[in-house]
């Protein structure tokens, strides 16, 4: 009775295990902004995928899918939310942090020419600069922009940013001295 018990009790825990292991799997394939082509436009939007939803979904059947977020919301709220095909065929391809990561691969920073490398965004995010030379940090961008803003903006680093950004708060204290 004891072994009976004890055979139970693991195989409801490897289940559990498996099932939990398949939300994880989609929350994490499904989390995070993404920029599509709006199918009804044609222009670019921003969106994020319920991914919370999707997870919970998962254990119970196939997910269906379906948007948390759109930049064209509330005004296209009620639309069939087509482009998430877009999404289901290539996930990866449209997050935002993939577009903006291989804007910076190979590239080096305006200002002091330091090659960017791997990119740590939790910690001294790289920043861009706008064609009037103000630096700027991502969350200041609108995300559906994104592609327009890549093409008309170059990168900068996080110490850049920072430098720069006094300079142009604090014009009276920068003293700029000639290089030798
Ligand atoms: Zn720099």
């Amino acid at each position: 009775m004891k072994y009976v018990l004890l055979v139970l009790v693991i195989g409801v825990a490897v289940s559990v295990t498996i099932e939990l292991t398949r939300s994880l799997r989609t929350y994490f394939k499904f989390r995070g902004k993404r920029i599509i082509s709006c199918p009804e436009n044609y222009q670019p939007a921003a969106v994020r995928v319920a991914a919370g939803n999707a997870a919970v979904e998962t254990t119970l059947r196939a997910p269906h899918l379906h948007l948390s977020e759109c930049s064209r919301w509330p005004e296209k709220e009620g639309c069939g939310q087509e482009c998430l095909a877009q999404i289901q065929e290539a996930p990866r391809a449209c997050l935002v942090s993939t577009i903006v990561n291989q804007w910076y691969a190979g590239q080096s920073c305006v200002y002091c020419h330091k090659a960017f490398g791997q990119i740590h965004w939790h910690d001294h995010p790289p920043a861009l600069v706008d064609p009037l030379r103000k630096t700027l940090q991502w969350n200041e961008i609108p995300l559906e922009n994104l592609q327009q803003t890549m093409a008309t903006h170059w990168p900068v680093c996080w110490n850049c940013h920072i430098a720069e950004t006094f300079r142009r708060e604090h014009p009276e204290l920068v003293t700029n001295r000639p290089a030798h």
